[in-house]
């Protein structure tokens, strides 16, 4: 290996899969929905982690579906990426996602591996080669802030990245517009700070007009108003009996707002409770405001709903 390499896959964990290769059944959590996240725990010691709720399970060694042995992990997470690369290049690569322990950037033709696009205490000036494992993940969230947090990102990256080094971007999807775009700045050796904000500027520019053209936030404020229960259809019950309320509300009261119809949490079940949405639209500087909020209010709390002004998360 010639010089220092990064490598970044947001992805924790040893395996992301674990499946009975007799039944092909799954591993999710007992009390989400979540697919388990294997992890090795001692020498040789596996155990299985929910990432939404950190439940706890020992790896098993029997299909708790069919009974047969054939348990199998799959899709490798950063911890084996970590093996790999020692693996093939006999060097054990640098853990920068373990904030206990303080790296040295001082090593000369070094692996480093990372789970963040950005992280301002990484020393990318002795980097000679940034690589992006499986890039086509930065852009799985469908979140409206996502797609602008993954691409401050990779600003900071490519602005703080030598323009000597390259950046690579690992990706099976290569029509992808955002990646052309982003590839083609990183592979100009004359690219400058200049081109790649005037790249931010740009996408900026183009999300704020999608932004107004669906009102989001800054055009319109949002409310996200969330049952959460144990009992699922009492929980969809809920939040529909609040849109009833607040539909009632609008026709008579504040006719510029509008209010989604429920939708499921993208994870529907956490900590063994369902979660349903509603989402409310409001213009700025509402001049009804402060009725609208008193509303929503006593009736959420009535009801026993969660209320949250202008989320990241709408899913
Ligand atoms: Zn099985
Ligand atoms: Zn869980």
């Amino acid at each position: 290996m010639t010089g220092n390499t990064l490598f970044i896959y947001p992805r924790r964990g040893l395996y992301l899969i674990t499946r009975c290769s007799n039944c092909n059944h799954t591993y999710q959590c007992n009390n989400c929905d979540a697919n388990l996240v294997t992890y090795k725990k001692w020498e040789k010691n596996l155990e299985l982690v929910c990432h939404q709720c950190q439940s706890y399970y020992s790896y098993p060694t029997q299909c708790e579906n069919c009974g047969e042995n054939g348990i199998s992990s799959f899709i490798g997470g950063i911890d084996k990426l970590a093996q790999e690369i020692k693996t093939i290049t006999d060097v054990e690569p640098t853990r920068l996602d373990n904030k206990r322990l303080k790296p040295d950037f001082s090593k000369k033709d070094h692996p480093f591996v990372t789970t963040r696009v950005y992280d301002p205490a990484i020393d990318y000036s002795v980097m000679s080669k940034v690589i992006l494992i499986a890039a086509d993940n930065l852009l799985s969230s469908p979140d409206y802030m996502v797609m602008e947090e993954t691409i401050k990102n990779l600003t900071e990256l490519i602005l703080a990245t030598p323009q000597t080094s390259n950046i690579i971007f690992d990706t099976k999807d290569l029509e992808n517009e955002f990646f052309t775009k982003v590839v083609s700045i990183c592979n100009q050796p004359s690219s400058t700070y200049k081109e790649v904000l005037n790249w931010y500027r740009e996408f900026l520019t183009s999300e704020s007009n999608i932004r107004d053209k669906y009102g989001f936030p800054p055009y319109k404020n949002l409310i996200l108003v969330t049952s959460q229960l144990k009992n699922r259809q009492k929980s969809i019950d809920n939040i529909n009996d609040f849109k009833r309320i607040l539909d009632r509300y609008r026709l008579e009261k504040f006719p510029e707002i509008s209010v989604s119809s429920s939708y499921p949490a993208r994870f529907l079940r956490r900590k063994n409770h369902y979660s349903y949405h509603l989402l409310i639209k409001y213009p700025k500087q509402y001049k009804n405001f402060f009725n609208l909020r008193n509303v929503i209010k006593n009736e959420a709390s009535r009801i026993g709903l969660q209320v949250r002004l202008n989320p990241k998360n709408l899913f």
